[in-house]
């Protein structure tokens, strides 16, 4: 009988010599949790520490958590692991993607799938329960990941989840995705390893329906969650009235901001957030306003399977060269006058997925391409990009110096991290806005979140001094409510990345947890304990949010120990692209005049802020200790791996010179 809230087993498979093994999951279910947490420990037992990620040692990893598969908590999410090519060096990286597909893994019996070998011709999985099975892939092998979908549902039945990968991963472009659903895709080149496999797709079904261990708890929690959550108002750029129609992803029962839209061959495919922003702006350019381009380069990237947030920064790295007038058609082969038409888009797509000429270069990744040319277009290379995944730059740390360290310190832009900061701001802006006329009249002032102002509906109710006490309780100070100061930004850092890691782990979605504030809680600080209540009633060992954060530290901690055992250099690896210290921030996308609070409460501006070499040195520094890290180094203590119930990894780092 499986543990409450498990599906019961880990599913193994190697490609190479076809075996299929079962493992029960509770071995690491408790220490770990499952998602995040028990790929990261499945990562470590499995993968030796000089695998590259096209090796077939390298393992992809796919787990859901205890609450996939139960309905109203936004919980139908899965996470995929393994060693990324989409960073230099490669290293250990993880992706989480909603849809059908996790939840009928889970339905299927299994917690988790990892799949190490490589097939000698293309092949997919079918999971249906207890039967496990390699299958042809001949016929699929060159479609797009959409029409792989439709392929198999067709052959298959509608009932199957499928994940599926396009051309671009069977390239090994660096940054190919998977997908499945309308559009649910798994970045950070987890796509590539799937295709290096020679693994087309994955398809899941099964009928075994979890068990909470308190279902009645479990449904009044979920009813609590429905009054504390709320959807945002506001008219987003991805919400193209008359054409997307929200639609939350399947399984979620709570929903957020998504939207889908019909596209003229019938199908349904996502328009949301970032996704959306990949060619929104150069095609707003060319065309002088938004055009249906920004919908259709999308989906080219989605179905070739090329990472959105990528792609976004190299057209825009791409448009500054050409502007300059270092790069050109000639050298590059691309119509580089009509960046924003769909003439572009379509050739970029092609060039990228395909390595054609100048293409081959950019597959390998925007920083890598640009370090190859050399000269003035690697210099420009660092505006668009702030991460060495090459990814478009959002959550800038020199406006939200909470970041800084969480980009230091991890393989990727990790995105469910990366709204904690953001959030707090724009809800104490929204207090600004709807109860002081100082945000309306600071000299920069005009608008901020990318949304139109006049669509806002919220009233703010979060007061500088709600700010404040929802700091220290979640951030561990009041410092941290101070967006001007370096002071207490190493605590918040780490406090935000335990949280993160095990909310990645249970698996409950970014857009909606935590529930950092609520007015229809009574204090208005929203519900900390929620996450753990969830937990405790599905699987029926008692939990509080501190004993959930320890777990969350747990997994960051084995998660350092996977990457320095792969060569992550510790402090010195744990480092800022140089332009974040160097160049003064301009402006964010969510914002050009870069406005938060200062110690008094006051509205300011980041605008000409940089991330000072110095003070991110001090900050790494307390926050290793904070860690129980070796300051010098930035190495694992063995001391911290006992109070952390990791000992026994620590004989592997000590063997290796790896651990203080
Ligand atoms: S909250 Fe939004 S993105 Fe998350 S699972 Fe629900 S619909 Fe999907």
């Amino acid at each position: 009988m499986a543990q409450f809230g498990y599906g019961g087993e880990i599913l193994k498979t190697d490609l190479t010599q076809g075996d299929i093994i079962k493992l029960p999951t509770d071995d690491d279910s408790e220490r770990f949790l499952g998602g995040r947490g028990i790929a990261a420990k499945l990562y470590w037992d499995m993968v030796p520490s000089k695998a590259r990620a096209f090796d077939a040692e390298n393992c992809l990893i796919f787990a859901t958590g205890p609450v996939t598969g139960f309905p109203r908590f936004a919980s139908c999410r899965c996470q995929v692991c393994g060693k990324s090519p989409a960073m230099e060096p490669e290293c250990f990286s993880y992706a989480n993607v909603g849809g059908r597909w996790g939840i009928y893994l889970k339905y299927a019996g299994y917690d988790g799938l990892a799949i190490q070998g490589k097939s000698d011709r293309p092949v997919y999985l079918y999971i249906d329960n207890d039967t496990v099975e390699m299958r042809d892939a001949s016929h699929l092998w060159g479609k797009t990941a959409f029409d792989t979908c439709d392929s198999l549902r067709t052959e298959l039945g509608k009932r199957v989840g499928v994940m599926a990968i396009g051309p671009a991963a069977e390239n090994l472009v660096a940054f190919a995705t998977m997908l499945t659903d309308e559009g649910g895709s798994v970045s950070s080149g987890l796509g590539s390893v799937m295709g290096s496999k020679r693994l087309k797709a994955i398809v899941t079904v099964g009928d075994k329906r979890p068990v909470a261990a308190e279902p009645e708890r479990l449904r009044h929690l979920a009813d609590h969650v429905s009054k504390v959550i709320k959807i945002p108002s506001g008219s987003f750029p991805w919400v193209i009235p008359g054409r997307t129609t929200a639609k939350a992803c399947y399984g979620c029962g709570i929903g957020c901001v998504r939207h889908t839209y019909k596209a003229e061959d019938g199908r349904y495919y996502k328009s949301h957030c970032q996704p959306q922003d990949a060619y929104r702006r150069p095609a707003e350019k060319y065309y002088g306003g938004w055009n249906e381009v920004v919908l259709y380069a999308e989906r080219l990237f989605d179905g070739y399977g090329l990472e959105t947030c990528v792609m976004q920064a190299m057209i825009d790295w791409l448009d500054s060269c050409h502007e300059e007038g270092i790069l050109g058609d000639e050298q590059t082969g691309l119509p580089l006058a009509k960046i924003g038409s769909a003439e572009f888009i379509e050739a970029l797509t092609r060039m990228v997925t395909f390595r054609e000429g100048f293409g081959d270069l950019l597959a390998r990744g925007t920083l890598k391409a640009a370090e190859a040319i050399g000269g003035r277009p690697k210099e420009l290379a660092q505006y668009p990009i702030y991460t060495r995944a090459s990814e478009a730059r959002d959550y800038d740390p020199r406006m939200l110096l909470h970041h800084a360290l969480i980009l230091a310190t991890e393989p990727r832009r990790s995105i469910s991290a990366l709204h904690e900061a953001p959030h707090m701001l724009w809800g104490w802006l929204d207090w600004k806005r709807t109860s002081h006329s100082d945000i309306r009249s600071h000299p920069g002032y005009r608008g901020w979140g990318g949304i139109d102002q006049a669509s806002r509906t919220e009233v703010g109710y979060l007061t500088t001094d709600l700010f404040r006490e929802i700091a220290q309780s979640r951030w561990g100070s009041a410092a941290a409510a101070d967006y001007t100061t370096y002071e207490g930004k190493a605590l918040a850092s780490k406090k935000i990345q335990d949280r993160t890691h095990a909310k990645e782990s249970i698996i409950l979605c970014d857009p909606q947890w935590p529930i950092m504030y609520s007015d229809a809680t009574d204090d208005f600080k929203g519900d900390p304990t929620l996450e753990s209540q969830i937990v405790s009633a599905v699987t029926g060992r008692e939990l509080d949010e501190t004993g959930l954060s320890r777990i969350g530290e747990r997994i960051f901690n084995l998660i350092r120990a996977i990457q320095v055992r792969h060569g992550w250099e510790g402090r010195k690896g744990d480092r800022l692209l140089d332009h974040l210290h160097d160049e003064p921030l301009e402006s964010v996308f969510f914002d050009p005049d870069c406005l938060v609070p200062d110690g008094d409460g006051n509205i300011t501006s980041r605008k000409g802020a940089v991330v000072e070499r110095d003070e991110f040195e001090k900050m790494k520094s307390e926050y290793y200790e904070l860690r129980g890290w070796d300051v010098v180094s930035g190495l694992l203590t063995k001391a911290g791996l006992n109070s952390l119930e990791l000992s026994d990894i620590a004989g592997d780092l000590l063997k290796k010179g790896l651990l203080r």
